[in-house]
């Protein structure tokens, strides 16, 4: 079987680790425990995700350019069309230019009232397509964009989505982070539907360690995501059981991880909702060790 779980250090691994912008001082200090905790790791890059409408404008900034300047790991930032002009959202990418960050996660973004019925600002990009292409106006950035193994909603098939997603690389993206998703055959099926489109840039694996299964099942009715059969009874009479959720909930996705390793995937990129130890247990049981303890 080839597993990293029972084969030793593969050492072939890249991850990436997203989090999101703090809105309290006391959610500051969680995330920045966690990205201490996570950057020994040796991540390849890390993101900052952006709120509806851009209503973390600044903190999300703030984070990307802290966290960059404080590991060293390089930085990137989502950025997306809501609500926003051209000119603005070129100008909050110069920013980031001038900040040095140089890696962007272009997105379309979703309403910011919460309706579901996107509609572009007049003055402003209509969509990641767009977006990709007036970032590469406003400098050579690395751009990572958002793929749909599960068809997005908005989408009228998928044919159309992945050809959406070729158009995204055609404007420039060098990467797609997949919507999280717990079927391993699901996420291959698009991979090789992808590579049948003529898609050749990295496809990567978002994964989401389940921390509430409610709020997951919220998440999964809004983007798409199916939740099998199997999953409630794993979380079924753990609500007051953090300790042994948290179990489950690392064993499921090692165990997607190790399915997809197994399927040829070597990089990964973990949804971390900004607490570390899930994220940690993960990547441990891939193989992967602090790297003052892997080069020491
Ligand atoms: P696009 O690629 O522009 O389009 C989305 C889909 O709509 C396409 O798949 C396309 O098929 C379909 N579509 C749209 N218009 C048309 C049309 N006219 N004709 C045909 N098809 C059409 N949201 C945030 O607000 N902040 C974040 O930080 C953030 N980070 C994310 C990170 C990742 C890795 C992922 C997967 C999603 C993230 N999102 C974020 C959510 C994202 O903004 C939404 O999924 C949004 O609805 C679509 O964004 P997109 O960039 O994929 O859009």
């Amino acid at each position: 079987l080839d597993s990293p779980l029972f084969s030793g250090l593969p050492g072939d691994l890249d991850v990436s680790f997203e989090f999101f912008p703090p809105k309290t001082e006391k959610m500051a200090e969680t995330l920045r425990a966690s990205v201490d905790t996570l950057a020994p790791l040796g991540p390849r890059f890390v993101s900052v995700t952006y709120g509806a409408g851009g209503s973390t404008r600044e903190r999300t900034h703030d984070e990307v350019v802290r966290i960059q300047n404080q590991t060293g790991i390089p930085a990137a930032a989502h950025l997306t069309c809501v609500d926003a002009t051209r000119e603005e959202v070129d100008a909050v990418a110069r920013h980031y230019w001038e900040s040095g960050i140089r890696h962007i996660v272009a997105l379309r973004g979703d309403p910011s009232d919460g309706s579901g019925n996107y509609t572009p600002h007049p003055g402003g990009y209509a969509n990641a397509i767009e977006l990709i292409g007036g970032l590469k106006q406003v400098a050579d950035f690395e751009i990572s964009v958002a793929a749909y193994p599960e068809v997005h909603p908005d989408s009228p098939d998928s044919q159309a989505d992945l050809d959406n997603l070729k158009a995204k690389f055609d404007a420039g993206a060098t990467r797609a982070i997949t919507q999280f998703f717990f079927d391993p055959q699901c996420f291959f099926a698009f991979r090789d539907r992808a590579a049948a489109a003529g898609i050749e840039g990295e496809i990567v694996p978002g994964v989401m360690p389940v921390m509430s299964f409610a709020a997951v099942q919220r998440m999964s009715d809004l983007c798409g995501t199916a939740i099998p059969d199997w999953m409630e009874g794993l979380f079924e009479g753990l609500d007051d059981r953090p300790d042994a959720r948290q179990l489950v909930s690392a064993t499921i996705a090692a165990e997607l991880c190790r399915r997809l390793y197994a399927g040829g995937v070597r990089q990964f990129h973990f949804y971390t909702l900004n607490r570390a130890e899930l994220s940690y247990a993960i990547c441990h049981m891939l193989g992967m060790r602090p790297k003052e303890q892997v080069d020491g």
